[in-house]
C-alpha cells in the first residue's frame, strides 16, 4: 500500500476509497495483520491493521527502510494501443524505470493519441498501481512527444547523455547485452516495428540495435525481457 505524498511521518493512518478496498478485498486483512507500506517519494516499512470496517481501515505505521533504488533506465516507447499502454506503464513502473517518453512513430496508429490513458492523472494512477505492486515509492517521470523527428534530432542527445543507447529491433545481428553496469536509454518500437528511417535516425544519435532472439515478441513481452537481461536481479 502506498501512502499519498500528503501523508506525514505520523504513526497512525486512516485509509478510505481504493486503498481501503484493496486492503479489505485483496489482502482480506484483519486487525493484527501486518502490511507492507511505503510513502510516495519516501521510505518503505510496515503497518499493523488496528481496525477495519466497511468504510475505513486504521493503521499503525512504521516507515523503516529506503525504497529500492530506481533502475538507471530511460525508456523511449513508441505509443502502444491504449489497452497495452495501461499494462506497459504499470509493468515498467513495477520494474523500476526512472523515465518514460511516449513518442510517435510512423507505425503508431493516429487514433492511439486520443486515448484517455494519456492524461497526466490517469498515467499517475497507473504508475501508483505499478509502484504498489513492487513495494516501491519512486514515481517515474512520463513525457509525451508527438513528433518523432524533432524529438530524436533535438532532444534525444541530451536525454541519453552519458548512457548506453539501445534500440530493440528484431532484424539485427547483435544480441541484447546482459547485466549492464551503466545507465541505459532504451528505445522500443510500435506493434509494426520501427521503419528503417527511424532506426537510422536513432543510430545517428548513437543507438545500437539489438535483438532478443528469433521470436517476435509483443511490446509488453519484449520490455520485461529486455529489462531482465539488462538489469538482472535489480
Ligand atoms: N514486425 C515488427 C518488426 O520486425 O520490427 C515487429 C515489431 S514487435 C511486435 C514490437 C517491438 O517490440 C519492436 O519494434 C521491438 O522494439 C520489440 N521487439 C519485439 N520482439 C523483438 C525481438 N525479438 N528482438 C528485439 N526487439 C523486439
Amino acid at each position: 500500500i502506498l501512502f499519498p505524498d500528503d501523508f506525514t511521518e505520523a504513526t497512525r493512518a486512516t485509509l478510505t476509497g481504493r486503498r481501503h478496498g484493496h486492503i479489505r478485498q485483496v489482502h482480506r486483512a484483519q486487525p493484527g495483520d501486518t502490511l507492507k507500506v511505503g510513502l510516495l517519494g519516501g521510505a518503505i516499512g510496515r503497518a499493523e491493521v488496528l481496525s477495519i470496517d466497511d468504510h475505513a481501515v486504521q493503521l499503525a505505521v512504521e516507515l523503516l527502510d529506503p525504497a529500492p533504488p530506481a533502475l538507471p533506465l530511460t525508456v523511449i516507447l513508441a505509443l502502444p494501443r491504449p489497452k497495452m499502454l495501461k499494462r506497459i506503464i504499470q509493468h515498467v513502473t513495477t520494474l523500476g524505470a526512472k523515465r518514460i517518453y511516449l513518442v510517435n512513430a510512423y507505425r503508431v496508429e493516429k487514433s492511439y493519441w486520443q486515448s484517455p490513458w494519456l492524461e497526466a492523472e490517469k498515467l499517475r494512477e497507473l504508475c501508483l498501481l505499478g509502484l504498489e505492486q513492487a513495494v516501491d515509492t519512486q514515481m517515474p517521470t512520463i513525457e509525451i512527444r508527438k513528433r518523432f523527428k524533432p524529438f530524436v534530432e533535438d532532444e534525444l542527445g541530451e536525454i541519453a547523455a552519458n548512457s548506453r543507447r539501445l534500440v530493440a529491433h528484431p532484424v539485427t545481428d547483435t544480441p541484447c547485452p546482459v547485466d549492464i553496469d551503466e545507465p541505459v536509454t532504451l528505445a522500443v518500437g510500435p506493434e509494426g516495428g520501427f521503419i528503417a528511417y527511424e532506426v537510422e535516425k536513432l543510430q545517428e544519435q548513437g543507438f545500437e540495435s539489438v535483438h532478443l532472439g528469433p521470436r517476435i515478441l509483443r511490446v509488453e513481452t519484449a520490455l520485461p525481457v529486455l529489462l531482465g537481461r539488462l538489469f538482472p536481479g535489480r
